[in-house]
């Protein structure tokens, strides 16, 4: 097993903070009482748990009642969905974007083949939303709008509270993945026009297995999973304690942070970023650049393949990735880039380096050294080198034979 490589691939996972191990441990050993239960055993881990929903709801702005735990990011997503769509059941359409995540894009394939309607919701060359688009695409038909609030990708930040204004007037209950955005960007939900959030442990430095989602206090909710009368009816099961303890520490930590770490990370990558652009020809930075996680950049090498590229670097022992992390293994270039309609050239080559509070100056220094020689061995390889006509010609052949 492998520990010591340069991780900047922290948008697919991050590691989990050691004071966060530390606190979740006891959980796992000594205190294993269910919070349900009426004894002091259980009742003293029961207050544990009000405390971490306490820590959790502070990085949100929003209240403890308004917390549900799930068991991930994907859950939260799937489940503020489906009870959207309980909750209204005359309203068979629904808003999204052609560059959401897995997990609101498949569920949303999967309502189309069960009488819903959805708006996917296009993006133009920088990665950003048409807000006229989106106005024309709400009527009184649509139940949800759920749009991602930072994409896992390309970083790109959508104007989520000018989108949700548009969303209120319609009428139709407004959820946000914003998995890529706690902790990386201030929220407060007293003064938001989101209805519902999903967040995810795992990538906030936080345990694999957990999750939240945000239910504005009055939004009508319908459990998903049922069961006991956990999180207050609405997700039974019981609470998967340390790594609840676990996610109040890493949020809590995260607030305390987000202000230096995400001004240190943003310095870091603009400086990889803008090294690598003026040391590498042929290559660009994908997505608005200006509304952007601080902590994500993708980039295009015209001519040579992503995938080879991040071979390379794994040699090197640098964790970056292309496309995103569910998607690859399948050499089918990522959704999101092509929803931006980008050239076939850059399409092929582009690689998303996300750093965290963690990431050093060295690090940087090191793939800064390896990125360019690394671009040039590949392109000495590609027959089309320079030749934008040819490279396409050379993608399809490559395609025909599969
Ligand atoms: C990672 C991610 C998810 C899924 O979260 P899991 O906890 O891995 O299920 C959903 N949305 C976005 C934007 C993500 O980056």
């Amino acid at each position: 097993m492998q520990n010591n490589c340069i991780y900047l691939d922290n948008n697919a996972t991050t590691k989990v903070d050691p004071e966060v191990i530390e606190v979740m441990l006891p959980y796992l050993t000594d205190y294993y009482g269910n919070p349900s239960s009426m004894h002091t055993f259980g009742g003293q881990v029961g207050k544990a748990v009000r405390t971490a929903r306490e820590q959790l709801a502070a990085i949100l702005g929003a209240d403890e009642s308004e917390i549900v735990y799930t068991s991930c990011g994907t859950e939260g997503d799937n489940a503020a969905i489906r009870a959207a769509l309980l909750a209204q059941p005359e309203k068979r359409h629904i808003v999204t974007t052609q560059v959401e995540h897995p997990a609101v894009l498949n569920v949303c394939k999967q309502l189309e083949t069960q009488g819903y309607t959805v708006t996917y919701l296009s993006v133009n060359n920088q990665g950003q939303l048409d807000l006229d688009e989106l106005e024309a695409s709400l009527t009184g038909n649509t139940a949800l709008v759920t749009i991602m609030y930072a994409n896992n990708e390309t970083g790109t930040v959508f104007p989520i509270e000018q989108i949700g204004l548009r969303v209120k007037e319609s009428g139709a209950i407004f959820h946000v993945d914003a998995v890529q955005a706690v902790g990386k960007i201030p929220l407060n939900m007293k003064t938001s026009t989101v209805d519902m959030l999903t967040l995810s442990g795992h990538k906030l430095h936080g345990p694999k297995g957990i999750g939240a989602l945000y239910i504005r206090r009055g939004v009508r909710f319908r459990p998903f999973m049922i069961g006991g009368h956990q999180e207050r009816g609405r997700r039974a099961g019981t609470e998967n304690v340390p790594a609840i303890i676990a996610l109040g520490k890493a949020a809590e930590l995260e607030l305390l942070h987000l202000e230096e770490a995400t001004a240190r990370e943003r310095k870091l990558r603009d400086r990889l970023e803008q090294t690598l652009l003026a040391k590498i020809p042929d290559c660009v930075v994908n997505g608005d650049v200006t509304q952007r996680l601080p902590n994500t950049t993708n980039i295009g090498f015209k001519y040579i393949e992503g995938e080879a590229i991040l071979l390379l670097l794994n040699k090197y022992g640098i964790c970056a990735s292309s496309g995103s992390a569910c998607t690859s293994g399948s050499l089918e270039p990522s959704h999101v880039l092509r929803a931006m309609g980008l050239p076939y050239t850059t399409l092929h080559g582009s690689i998303r380096f996300s750093l965290c509070r963690y990431t050093t100056e060295a690090e940087i220094d090191q793939v800064i050294e390896v990125m360019p020689s690394i671009v040039e061995r590949l392109r000495a390889l590609s027959p089309f080198k320079n030749d934008d006509a040819g490279w396409l010609q050379g993608q399809e052949q490559a395609l025909a034979h599969r």
